[in-house]
């Protein structure tokens, strides 16, 4: 039976606020989280974004400092939230406020890229509640513009962001000057060895709620792969996105520079797309992503870092033009397509130096990906119809794998339906008729 926001403690300013934003009923994870943190007890939350966690720790921490009553003294928060990119950070930070809109807490978003000087001075002024990436905290607490002494609730959100991220030094830093007597509240979309053993850390006799099993996330998306040369990409690309069928999608490169060498291709083109990466200001990124969000450009180029939390619906395709180092990645990023229930593509590219990634990929979702199979010139015929998952024609990774017959065939893997690929047929992307 659906429950009411009301029914899970929280106070009338707040499920006031909630019923402002049009939300009904709690999603799982605040079903599970919210009455456990109003209760003072440590979570631990595995789950993605889309599922509601931002609320899921914003709501009982702002009932449980208006019910304290109590406000920070200048550059000593109450509350910390820590997020891996700003992106995440901003929409956190515009999350408490919204949902504070009735309490006079005071929330601030620091984050690095642009200067400190505006930060510094909100902190002085106070702010009970601060949402921060962990760079640019720990270089304000360095400079004895912060410290955590006062720190009632700690938030790590997307921890396992964190780590991919070379975060874990400068999280470890933070944590070592958190008070011992807390709060803690954790997220993560996956449990890495690493994850499991900061938990270990920072949480004490934690309620664990676990919404986000990863068959559920990708349930819906129809994953393709085209193998093809390094050389070849480009050009494909630019076709595949040519296509009408392709409403909104997002590519992904591994690196920056791929990201601005990409965009810059398609722009020449004649593509509309937007780049966003780490090495961008703060403002062209805002600008890259409200002219995707409002569509004035089909196409985000994106590394995975600028494009974590990125919420965006009607996504019909996500494109991995190299495919991520970190197999988690891999379902973070496809993971932005099929949004709020809708069908979504998933089209992985994957030049001879990538198997090996391909098969960890593999093996982390526990399926094959179907393989398109066909030549780069065949590229036009992409369907728009998604499939439900599973429908590939290649046996389970664990055993029988097609492609393992892949090393010893120094060729670009590309076969066109015979040699080491057993009975698989390209299913959508051939203009053979596909069906
Ligand atoms: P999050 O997983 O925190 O990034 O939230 C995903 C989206 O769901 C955000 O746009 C929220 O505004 C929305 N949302 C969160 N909780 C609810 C709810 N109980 N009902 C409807 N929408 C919600």
């Amino acid at each position: 039976m659906d429950q009411f926001f009301h029914e899970l403690g929280l106070s009338e300013p707040l499920c006031r606020a909630i019923a402002q934003e049009g939300y009904e009923h709690p999603t799982p994870i605040q079903a599970q989280t919210i009455p456990a943190a109003l209760a003072g007890k440590d979570c631990l939350g595995i789950a993605q974004t889309g599922t509601g966690k931002t609320a899921a720790f914003s709501l009982p921490i702002l009932d449980r400092l208006k019910l304290a009553g109590k406000k920070a003294a200048p550059g000593r928060p109450l509350a910390l939230v820590l997020a891996p990119t700003r992106e995440l950070a901003i929409q956190i930070g515009d999350s408490f406020k919204t949902y504070g809109r009735h309490l006079p807490m005071r929330c601030a978003c620091i984050f690095g890229g642009v200067s400190q000087v505006a930060q510094v001075a909100q902190l002085r002024r106070g702010v009970d509640i601060l949402v921060a990436t962990p760079g640019r905290l720990l270089d304000l607490i360095n400079q004895r513009h912060v410290s955590l002494g006062d720190l009632q609730y700690f938030v790590l959100d997307e921890a396992d962001r964190m780590l991919d991220m070379g975060f874990l030094p400068d999280l470890k830093r933070i944590i070592a000057t958190l008070p011992k007597v807390r709060q803690s509240l954790f997220f993560s979309a996956t449990m890495p060895p690493v994850i499991v053993e900061l938990t270990h850390q920072l949480l004490d006799s934690p309620v664990v709620v676990n919404v986000a099993p990863k068959q559920v996330s990708v349930q819906k998306i129809d994953q393709q792969v085209l193998f093809l040369d390094r050389g070849e990409r480009q050009d494909i690309l630019r076709q595949l996105l040519s296509l009408e069928e392709v409403e909104r999608a997002i590519v992904f490169t591994r690196t920056k520079r791929g990201a601005s060498v990409v965009g810059d291709k398609l722009t020449r083109a004649g593509i509309t797309a937007a780049v966003i990466h780490g090495n961008k200001s703060q403002s062209a990124r805002q600008q890259a992503l409200e002219a995707f969000r409002q569509k004035r450009v089909r196409v985000l180029v994106a590394t995975d870092i600028a494009a974590r939390g990125l919420d965006v619906d009607g996504i019909s395709h996500v494109i991995n033009f190299d495919l991520p180092n970190e197999p988690e990645s891999y379902v973070h990023r496809i993971g932005r397509t099929a949004r709020a229930g809708a069908a979504g593509i998933a089209l992985s590219f994957c030049t001879p130096d990538e198997y090996d990634s391909l098969d960890a990929i593999e093996r982390l979702i526990g399926r094959s990906i179907t393989s398109l199979n066909a030549r780069p010139a065949a590229a036009s015929g992409l369907v728009t119809r998604a499939a439900p998952a599973g429908r590939s024609g290649r046996g389970a990774p664990a055993g029988g794998r097609g492609r393992s017959g892949r090393s010893g065939n120094s060729g670009s893997g590309r076969t066109g339906g015979s040699g080491g690929f057993g009975s698989k047929k390209p299913r959508r992307f051939a203009g053979s008729g596909a069906s």
